[in-house]
């Protein structure tokens, strides 16, 4: 019953995280509302993001270089985002997390020096498409190296987070690395992102 361009831009909505077509409906009313000059921002906007923001080769943290034309690595190096660019972070440490909003969880507490790692995902059953959002390829490539001496999993407390936690765990088995887990301060079927900082501190502390 709607026109063309709706119904289009419905589906498109649907498309993203926890977004239903009723919702992506209202999303898109919303912005039939919407002065031509906003919605061109925000055009502009989404453009400029996927122009700006890169993926950082080591842990896959999103960010934006200070200047992407100057800053652009040769054929050789790599995109490193300010986290694994910095001296002073513990090399040796990789924090391995589901999503960015748990990486900004963590780094907030301003506790944990070392680096990251952003998995991309979680899995719920051992199910092969979720098996293969996984980063698990790259992680084992990352930890590897002789120069790493802990691999912290700090995937969230829900169902789908400690599958994915043992999975890892299974996966880097074989490379002999001390892996831990945060200690379980945490509400059970919380998400990192909603934990307090102090909690949070302290489950980083309590590892184990
Ligand atoms: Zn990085």
């Amino acid at each position: 019953m709607y026109p063309p361009a709706i119904k289009k831009l419905i589906a498109h909505f649907s498309e993203f995280p926890t977004i239903g077509p009723r919702t992506a409906a209202r999303f898109v009313f919303y912005l039939l509302k919407t002065s031509d000059e906003e919605v061109k921002k925000l055009a502009e906007s989404l453009l400029q993001m996927k122009e700006r923001v890169k993926l950082c080769s080591f842990c896959f943290n999103p960010f934006e270089p200070f200047d992407a034309a100057q800053d652009k690595p040769s054929k050789h190096q790599e995109w490193l985002c300010e986290i694994c660019r910095n001296p002073g972070r513990e090399k040796r440490v990789i924090c391995v997390v589901e999503k960015e909003s748990d990486l900004a969880a963590l780094e907030n507490t301003k506790q944990y020096k070392g680096r990251y790692f952003i998995l991309g995902g979680t899995v719920q059953k051992l199910k092969q498409e979720d098996l293969e959002m996984l980063r698990t390829k790259e992680l084992a490539e990352r930890v590897k190296g002789p120069e790493i001496i802990e691999i912290i999993l700090a995937t969230n407390s829900t169902p789908e987070g400690e599958n994915t936690a043992l999975y890892v765990e299974r996966k880097l088995e074989g490379l002999g690395k001390k892996i831990t887990r945060l200690g379980r301060g945490l509400p059970i079927g919380g998400e990192l992102e909603y934990a307090d900082p102090e909690t949070l501190k302290s489950s980083l502390d309590n590892r184990k």
